[in-house]
């Protein structure tokens, strides 16, 4: 029988509660129960968070990269070791299914594995010199500490991705994990410091984001930061970057076009699409959300991603069987339902769901709603939610116009029996990510990340690791 309790920074090498002794409610979504509470850092804090990051760049950056790697797997191990406890903490504070908190505990596992092997491979180049006398190297050198600032929607796969490609290659980090979820990430930081990991090269802080993002993006110590959250925040942490000259990650909000085709595998775009739509009920960034039907297949695939979303069990997600927990927080409710409502009176006809569930917790129904104008909000805000909103086209071409109109540019999926619409496809949505006839996104080793609105950067594959790193180009004349 596992139990949740208090969560604290750790600062220094030290779990420790704040200097000032504030705290935070942490708060079960499923029943608004209050299950706990979470040390707040303020400056006092930080500064030591700063002090200790800076003196754990230096020990980490002169450790090799085999031991590095070595400790990372280790952490990776004790994550895997720990999941059913970590899984249960993730649940309460997040409301996920005990299952999906599974999944995304061991996919973090993998993910260190991932970043702690190529860590290893962060090759330079020899240049050929105009001389025989010179020597040209370009070398990797670990850009500095970091500072990553995460949401609460995968409380621990949010982190991991900054942690590992920092640790990798060499680069301490202070992370400000999610105030709402907090319990999970701090185990994730807890398994790298039971691994040995030595003091000072990961800080762990919670508090008022806006204060702590303001302080640290401009603090001298931070050469670079990895902000993963909406649009509109991620432009403000984006300039602050800019004024002080920081690198920057940013993965930002999106809003994602489903193209289906008349000659796609309707059952599969229907299974792997709704089964995308509804996991985290709908809270993630690389969620489909304009599925754009071709005219022959339209009624069908409505009636079966209406079925799809009758058929989710909507409850607690520590309960057997139940497939879509609550929404993470209370204020996903009244955004969702002032989006519905707009889309209503713009004419937009509901199939299914579009109501909150009970008065206790904050479940809401997975909701299908066909036929919505563009000018409604959900055509152009993430709903960030159960929702589903299904649009038809005749031509391909007014598929690819619709899928590119907005802003965002992050993930893009598509159902199409054809190779030439696939071909189309790939080189003319406006998007970071595209997954063809499946859902191929978010594994370690593959490219994730957005364009325009939806930020910069990529957070897997080899790129990841770049983005940590700097070069410095060394000429020596013998
Ligand atoms: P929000 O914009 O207030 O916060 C989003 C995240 O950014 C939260 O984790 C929050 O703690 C953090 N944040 C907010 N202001 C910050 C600041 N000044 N400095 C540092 N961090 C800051 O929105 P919200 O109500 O928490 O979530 C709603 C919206 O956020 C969603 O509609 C979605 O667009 C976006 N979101 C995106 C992701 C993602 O995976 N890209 C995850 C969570 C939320």
């Amino acid at each position: 029988m596992h139990t949740y309790s208090d969560v604290n920074l750790h600062i220094d090498g030290e779990w420790r509660s704040a200097r000032a002794g504030e705290t935070l409610d942490i708060i079960d979504p499923a029943t608004e129960e209050v299950i706990g509470k979470l040390a707040h850092a303020r400056k006092a804090d930080l500064d030591e968070a700063l002090a200790s990051t800076e003196k754990g760049f230096r020990i980490w950056c002169n450790t090799s990269p085999l031991e590095r790697s070595k400790l990372m797997r280790k952490a990776a191990d004790l994550l895997r070791e720990r999941v059913e406890k970590i899984a249960f903490l993730m649940t309460r504070e997040q409301g996920k299914p005990l299952a999906q908190s599974k999944a995304e505990i061991l996919g973090a596992a993998d993910t260190i594995d991932w970043f702690a092997e190529e860590g290893r491979r962060t090759y330079g180049q020899i240049i050929p010199a105009r001389s025989a006398d010179v020597a040209q190297m370009a070398i990797k050198v670990p850009v500095g500490p970091v500072a990553a600032f995460t949401p609460w929607n995968f409380p621990i796969n949010q982190v991991v991705r900054k942690l590992s490609a920092a640790l990798a290659t060499g680069c301490s980090i202070i992370v400000k994990a999610p105030e709402e979820t907090p319990a999970s990430p701090a185990e994730l930081i807890r398994a790298f410091v039971d691994a040995g990991v030595p003091t000072g090269v990961i800080n762990l802080v919670y508090g008022t984001p806006s204060e702590i993002s303001e302080y640290l993006i401009a603090h001298p110590v931070i050469r670079k930061i990895s902000f993963t959250g909406s649009t509109p925040v991620g432009k403000q942490l984006a300039s602050l970057a800019g004024k002080h000259m920081k690198r920057a990650t940013m993965e930002l909000g999106g809003h994602a076009p489903v193209i289906v085709t008349n000659d796609a595998d309707l059952e599969k775009a229907i299974s792997v699409s709704a089964m995308a739509k509804f996991r985290n009920a709908g809270q993630i960034c690389v969620a489909p959300t304009r599925y754009l039907i071709q005219d022959g297949v339209a009624d069908e695939f409505i009636d079966g991603i209406v079925k799809a979303a009758e058929a989710i069990k909507v409850g607690n997600g520590l309960e057997d069987d139940v497939t879509m927990g609550p929404l993470a927080n209370e204020r996903r409710i009244p955004a969702l339902e002032e989006l519905l409502q707009d889309a209503l009176s713009h004419g937009a006809t509901l199939r299914t769901g579009g109501k909150r569930i009970g008065n206790k917790g904050y479940f809401f129904e997975p909701t299908v709603v066909t036929d919505v104008p563009t000018a409604a909000r959900m055509m152009n805000e993430e709903p960030f939610g159960p929702l589903a909103i299904v649009n038809r086209f005749s031509d391909i071409d007014e598929a690819i116009a619709e899928a590119n109109r907005l802003p965002f540019g992050l993930a893009s999926y598509a159902f199409t029996g054809s190779l030439k619409t696939a071909q189309t496809l790939s080189s003319t949505i406006e998007a970071g990510m595209l997954t063809i006839n499946h859902n191929g996104l978010a594994l370690p080793e593959v490219p994730f990340g957005g364009v325009k609105d939806s930020g910069y950067g990529t957070e897997g594959g080899s790129e990841a690791v770049q983005s940590y790193l700097d070069t410095r180009f060394v000429s020596q004349m013998r």
